[in-house]
């Protein structure tokens, strides 16, 4: 049986599965070296640059569901894990959808500012990436723009957001995505790249122009990629480039999420989740939108029905233990990597510190 690697895209997998478990309720275990850890640990609040949805809340559904007492109840659940800031991110849809729930999420932090200090940005991952199979992952292709295509549409949600959108990731090999990426870069706005499926040519183009980020490396990318000259590789060594990882053992096997985090080198690496909406509500089968996804005892998202992945349901408490159990991270520095690391990226202050008990797998705030 060939042994092609299987890169599972923002979730769905596109192509059939050859390796990684087709469709097995399976986390890949290494099992070459044990790690103690802490039980207790204080260490600055951890920071999710990407969070699609959390505990049964869609912020890729409908807007008009969202209210002020459902926002804050994922805040808290949260912040029970560790966490003081997460940016939700709003993927490819129609533009007056986007445009929509950029108005709704403003709409809750003027109803109640608290909420700013939790969700203080957005995250803009599309339309404006690839249409291709694969690198488009499970965003909905009839919905995928270039920057050419659709000019006004950033400037009409940096307009809308008044300065909360945090990052935006597009494919930078479309039609005038360095025009608009040294646009973003001089609003302010950092620029990821993700859903590429960009030359080396058009990667080196985006990083001059200001592209700082690597989203979900290693995820929403072809199943096969020529060997050695791909846009993985060219990501990982530049050096210009930070990456973020999904660190839950079914988006990355463990040892590419090692051989990742070495060669981008943990001060360039950060860990986000990625997370939708079945995160942190155990195993089960949950109605999200008009989908019926599985939750498994690993965490393993799936649609009923279907195999492959649906996306994450990590919390980055998880995350974190993941890294540092299965790569030669310190305990201190896989933290860093989903705190002080997406932080520093934003621009933002070290975030305030918490302690938390280390227990069954995931974290407890208890201060
Ligand atoms: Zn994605």
């Amino acid at each position: 049986m060939p042994l092609a690697i299987q890169y599972f895209v923002d979730g769905v997998d596109i192509v059939d599965k050859v390796a990684m478990g087709h469709g097995k309720d399976q986390v890949f275990e290494m099992t070459d070296q044990h790690k103690e850890i802490p039980q207790k640990y204080t260490g600055p609040g951890l920071v999710d640059l990407q969070v699609n949805g959390y505990g049964g809340l869609d912020f890729n559904g409908d807007p008009t569901s969202w209210t002020p007492e459902v926002w804050r109840a994922q805040r808290d659940r949260m912040m029970q894990r560790g966490v003081v800031a997460a940016l939700p991110t709003f993927i490819t849809d129609a533009p007056e959808a986007l445009a929509n729930k950029v108005r709704a999420y403003k709409a809750l932090l003027a109803e109640d500012p608290d909420l700013a200090d939790f969700f203080p940005a957005l995250h803009i991952e599309g339309p404006f990436i690839s249409p291709e199979d694969g690198p488009r992952g499970a965003h909905p292709l009839a919905h995928c723009r270039t920057p050419e295509d659709a000019p006004d549409l950033m400037p009409q949600l940096l307009d809308l957001a008044e300065g909360r959108i945090a990052l935006v990731t597009l494919a930078p090999e479309l039609p005038g995505a360095v025009r608009l990426i040294e646009s973003l870069c001089a609003a302010g706005v950092r620029v990821a790249l993700g859903h590429t499926g960009a030359n080396t040519e058009a990667i080196e183009a985006a990083v001059a122009a200001g592209a700082s980020l690597s989203t979900h490396l290693g995820n929403g990318s072809h199943q096969v990629l020529p060997r050695h000259d791909n846009y993985i590789q060219t990501q990982l060594a530049l050096d210009a480039l930070h990456a973020s990882f999904i660190a839950d053992g079914h988006h990355l096997p463990p040892h590419a999420l090692k051989n990742f985090l070495r060669a981008k080198t943990p001060a360039r690496s950060i860990l986000t989740t990625d997370a939708m909406a079945a995160a942190d509500l155990g195993p089960g089968e949950y109605t999200l939108g008009a989908a019926t996804v599985t939750v498994s005892e690993s965490l393993r998202v799936s649609l009923a029905g279907h195999p492959g992945l649906a996306g994450s349901a990590l919390t980055l408490d998880r995350g974190i233990l993941f890294a540092y159990e299965h790569t030669d991270l310190d305990f201190d520095t896989a933290w860093a990597l989903a705190s002080t690391h997406p932080a520093r990226f934003l621009g933002w202050d070290t975030p305030p510190p918490v302690t938390v008990r280390i227990q069954d797998g995931h974290f407890t705030r208890i201060a």
